[in-house]
């Protein structure tokens, strides 16, 4: 931490946690777009190709603006969780281009052929498809269970001795279910099973998975982190510094998904404002569940801040707040939800979360339209279901937007 000063507050970390210091007194983080990096001599080469962080060397490999970005993320993940001895945790991260990019790392990294990924419904798209394609083709086995039913996931771990990692979304699409953090790492400790989760959805700000004991947390620094919608991006973290620096790193370097230093620039900027975006995405998104909860036109609400959520309690426990992400059903079914979506006059309609301003989508013939039917619909994907990214507009702009949208539905 800079200067040791003890950072008591979250926007305080996102501001001044990162060591921002340059050899041009720069005040913002400069756009260091290089691919290689100087040495004074042969002597100072070697040492940089000898030191663990493999720093100033080459942008695949490391990048001083990557640096701000993975230090910021790594102190909002770390940010209060404490070890036995008082210290702050100690995170490493990595930077990526995309989460995609930062999955494949972990994955790779992490699992050898034989070896089986136990995970849940539920899952991003493209986490689906990785998990299905790539990994299965790389000879890694996939086991779906409902993680809500804790003996279940106990049975099977028992039974099949080639699990060693397990995968959790929490929240997740579409019907915004949550998956206990504590509980499924607790039991996979017992069975030296690595535990990783994707925080995308919740973001650091709302949700610590670390604080629960979890190997690694991932997220798509696309949505939430940046914020704006500018790049694609995606970071890993781990909480054991070693396999981190030596094979997580090794395996980065190799599969060359590294981000790029513009992309890195726009990420730290929208950092700046995360806890406030966050409130607000979070304020807005409340109200806006309860409006559409009592709409008439409306046969279901999926929000995990509705006490009619099943996953209402594990959402008090694990998050600080409820999330921006909502979906619903219109009575009408998938004619009315197309209306909807072409009748929104303010609200925008694409694919992807996260961004300043609410994003409406259709899952079933967009974000989710390489999960088979059959498939999807256990993941709660039905044909008429809206999903919402809820910005921070005023919210009564994002009420009338619906209001006037759902009239002729
Ligand atoms: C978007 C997303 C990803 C993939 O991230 P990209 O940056 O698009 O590669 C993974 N998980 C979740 C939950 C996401 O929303």
């Amino acid at each position: 931490m800079k200067n040791n000063f003890p950072l008591s507050g979250f926007s305080s970390v996102a501001l001044h946690a990162a060591n921002n210091s340059n050899n041009a007194y720069a005040h913002s983080t400069p756009i260091y777009a290089t691919s290689t990096f100087v040495f004074d001599n042969a002597q100072q080469g070697m040492e940089r190709f000898e030191s663990e962080d493999k720093e100033k060397i080459y942008s695949r490999w490391s990048n001083p603006t990557f640096k701000v970005a993975e230090e910021t993320i790594a102190a909002f993940e770390a940010f209060n969780i404490k070890t036995n001895n008082g210290n702050t945790i100690q995170l490493k991260a990595l930077l990526h281009a995309s989460g995609q990019a930062a999955m494949t790392t972990m994955f790779l990294s992490c699992l050898q052929v034989g070896d089986t990924v136990l995970s849940h419904y539920s899952l991003y798209g493209g986490t689906y498809e990785l998990m299905y394609k790539v990994l299965r083709q790389a000879g890694i086995n996939i086991e779906i269970v409902n993680f809500k039913n804790l003996n279940e996931v106990e049975d099977r771990i028992k039974q099949n001795k080639t699990i060693k990692f397990i995968h959790i979304e929490t929240p997740a699409n579409p019907t915004i279910q949550c998956v206990d953090i504590e509980a499924i790492s607790t039991l996979a400790k017992q069975f030296n099973i690595k535990v990783s989760v994707d925080n995308t959805f919740a973001t650091p700000y709302l949700q610590q998975p670390f604080q629960f004991g979890v190997d690694f947390v991932l997220h798509s620094t696309t949505k939430f982190l940046n914020g704006h919608g500018t790049s694609i991006g995606g970071v890993l973290l781990g909480s054991d510094i070693d396999f981190m620096k030596q094979k997580v790193w090794k395996w980065f370097a190799l599969l060359g998904g590294n981000a790029n230093a513009f992309d890195a620039f726009m990420l730290i900027n929208g950092m700046k404002t995360l806890e406030l975006r966050m409130e607000r995405h979070c304020s807005n998104a409340k109200q806006v569940a309860s409006f559409m909860q009592q709409h008439h036109a409306i046969a279901q609400v999926n929000y995990n801040g509705l006490e009619s959520h099943v996953d209402y309690a594990l959402t008090l426990k694990q998050m600080k707040h409820a999330g921006a992400l909502l979906s619903f059903e219109l009575k009408g079914g998938i004619e009315s939800g197309k209306k909807f979506i072409d009748n929104l006059k303010m609200c925008t309609r694409a694919v992807s979360l996260g961004t300043v301003d609410t994003l409406v989508s259709h899952p079933a013939s967009m974000t989710h339209y390489s999960v088979p039917k059959e498939e999807r619909i256990k993941f709660g994907i039905t044909d008429g279901l809206i999903r919402v990214s809820i910005g921070i507009e005023n919210v009564e702009d994002i009420l009338n937007d619906f209001d006037q949208a759902l009239h002729s539905v």
